[in-house]
């Protein structure tokens, strides 16, 4: 019988945990925000596109689209650091403008191969922080697209797992 109540609660807990370890308090007043593509290499912008894809197909209320002028995705050298950099500003608790950079310091591919950064991979976890999505650092994160540690020929984070979804869902729905 004490068997039979534990697993029970196991079992509850199991299905009660809500993740959505990478939401934040920090919205967009609206529900799309365009992204000017106009400085990234053109060779780029179908693994941008795929990046958007997969933040738009996950049915919440918020949705990217291309457009001219406004935030931007481009690439430049920014020297040694990080693949990628988002950088937003926010009025309390309302983002007001986003912007990734691609850092050219490191060497790039379009199809993950060894020893350079993959576009989609970067540029998928970096408009999860244009929801202010935050960095995950534990072990057990590993696999989300917001895991905070990117590397070379590393495409695991192109597809949303299910906190990435989540997180996302939980702000916008
Ligand atoms: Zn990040």
């Amino acid at each position: 019988m004490i068997i039979a109540i534990l697993l029970f609660s196991f079992w509850i807990s199991v299905n009660v945990v809500y993740g959505a370890d990478s939401a934040s308090i920090y919205k967009w007043s609206g529900t799309s925000v365009g992204v000017d593509v106009s400085d990234l290499p053109s060779g780029w912008i179908p693994s941008l596109a795929s990046s958007m894809t997969a933040w738009n197909n996950i049915s919440s209320t918020f949705t990217f689209y291309s457009s001219s002028g406004g935030h931007k995705v481009y690439d430049a050298n920014i020297g040694p650091g990080v693949p990628g950099e988002t950088y937003l500003s926010k009025s309390g608790v309302v983002i007001q403008d986003a912007d990734t950079v691609l850092n050219t310091n490191y060497l790039w591919s379009t199809s993950g191969v060894y020893g350079h950064m993959d576009v989609q991979n970067v540029l998928t976890h970096e408009l999860g922080h244009w929801f202010m999505l935050y960095d995950l650092y534990y072990g057990y994160q590993s696999e989300y697209t917001m895991y905070g540690v990117i590397v070379t020929g590393e495409t695991k984070k192109r597809t949303l797992e299910d906190d990435d979804v989540d997180s996302a869902y939980t702000m916008y729905h």
